[in-house]
């Protein structure tokens, strides 16, 4: 017996997200973002999956790259962040103190700060050997002021370190709004990074998932796909220009039901309290498995083909719903979190939140099951 808890990823939506995503690329080459364990979908199972149908995948940092090669993923892999230090650049396995073969086979790196350009231009004469097949792509700050190179200072960077720029190396940026309904400020950035870069022949990546939706001309030569890969729309706004296929389902049993008096309370705290009869279904599943604790009673859940409130606050491993007004309601009977009979973003606006940091954050004790 196992508990009833899982989060199901259908990769056959992933599929059908990505042909969509790359009907609208028109030519330009596609990047999965496979960070944070594939937006909580599983990055390795993921990556196997999707490799061969896109041209780079992307990661935050090197332990998340590491771990798809070590899968045996062989595609090149985008390290977003960069180096974190100077050793990551040289990462070797080290076996009995002598440094194994590396494993860090085409590893694409991106350099976004001065410091990180020193590195690999001393790195560039004084270890060349090691650097191998890595190559690095650029990443200017265009007003989101987070990561990046001054977009002003372009032209001077690029002439002091000609002497690892080349016609490979990718000039991205990244944009605030994107996802907003107000434009201003994306078209504005996406005007200064292509003035900028007006002169300049390298290939261009300016795109994450709402600015390739939204901004056709923002497409150019990469686009990098994170959340409408997986199938949630990157706009708060419910106003998403395209359809796209939940991949993640997640999804439990109820363990338990009684039938509580008027008048009384839920769950720790007792925050919520019966204004009539009420039928309580206990489900297995709770903050430890990635539901945030926050959520309010109200917000919503699939079960037996209607919506069903939360009552209660949100425990560890179960969580409180009020399923009075169905019919024939037992125990072992399945209720969705989020998936695709409960779409992500209407959870995340009940909690506060957006379907990114829901999705990212269920849990490893959840299994995940993959149909395909
Ligand atoms: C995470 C990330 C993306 C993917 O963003 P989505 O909104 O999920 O498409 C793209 N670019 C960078 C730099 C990122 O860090």
């Amino acid at each position: 017996m196992s508990r009833p808890t899982i989060a199901k990823i259908n990769l056959h939506a992933l599929d059908d997200n990505l042909t969509h995503l790359s009907e609208m690329a028109n030519g330009s080459k596609i990047i999965a973002v496979v960070k944070a364990n594939a937006y909580g979908n599983g990055a390795v199972p993921v990556a196997k999956h999707i490799e061969q149908k896109v041209d780079v995948l992307a990661v935050a940092f090197l332990a998340e790259a590491i771990e798809l090669r070590k899968a045996g993923i062989t595609k090149p892999i985008l390290i977003l962040q960069g180096p974190h230090s100077p050793d990551e650049l040289l990462y070797n396995e080290f076996v009995n103190n002598k440094p194994k073969a590396s494993i860090v086979k085409d590893f694409i790196w991106i350099l976004h700060t001065k410091w990180q350009l020193d590195l690999y231009s001393q790195y560039c004469t004084t270890e060349k050997a090691m650097l191998d097949s890595a190559k690095i792509w650029l990443k200017f700050d265009t007003g989101m002021h987070r990561l990046g190179l001054e977009i002003d200072e372009f032209d001077a960077i690029m002439q002091q370190y000609a002497s690892f720029i080349n016609s490979d190396t990718v000039i991205m940026t990244h944009l605030a709004n994107a996802d907003e309904p107000e434009q201003t400020h994306a078209l504005a950035q996406i005007e200064r990074f292509l003035v900028a870069v007006e002169a300049s022949k390298q290939p261009l990546c300016i795109s994450n998932s709402a600015t390739h939706i939204r901004f056709r001309h923002a497409r150019q030569d990469y686009v990098r796909l994170g959340i409408a890969l997986y199938g949630s729309s990157p706009f708060q706004a419910d106003d998403s220009p395209i359809e796209l296929a939940p991949v993640m389902s997640l999804e439990s049993q109820i363990i338990a039901l009684r039938t509580i008096p008027v008048g009384d309370c839920v769950g720790y705290g007792s925050t919520w309290k019966a204004a009539r009869q009420t039928t309580i279904a206990t489900v297995a599943l709770g903050y430890a498995d990635g539901y945030p604790r926050h959520a309010p009673s109200g917000t919503m859940a699939w079960c037996n083909g209607e919506l069903v409130p939360l009552v209660g606050r949100v425990s560890m491993d179960m969580l409180t719903f009020d399923v009075s007004d169905l019919s024939n309601v037992k125990i072992g009977d399945t209720v969705q979190l989020w998936g695709d009979k409960m779409p992500i973003n209407d959870v995340a606006n009940a909690v506060g939140t957006i379907g990114y940091e829901l999705m990212t954050r269920v849990s490893s004790r959840v299994p995940r099951s993959y149909r395909d």
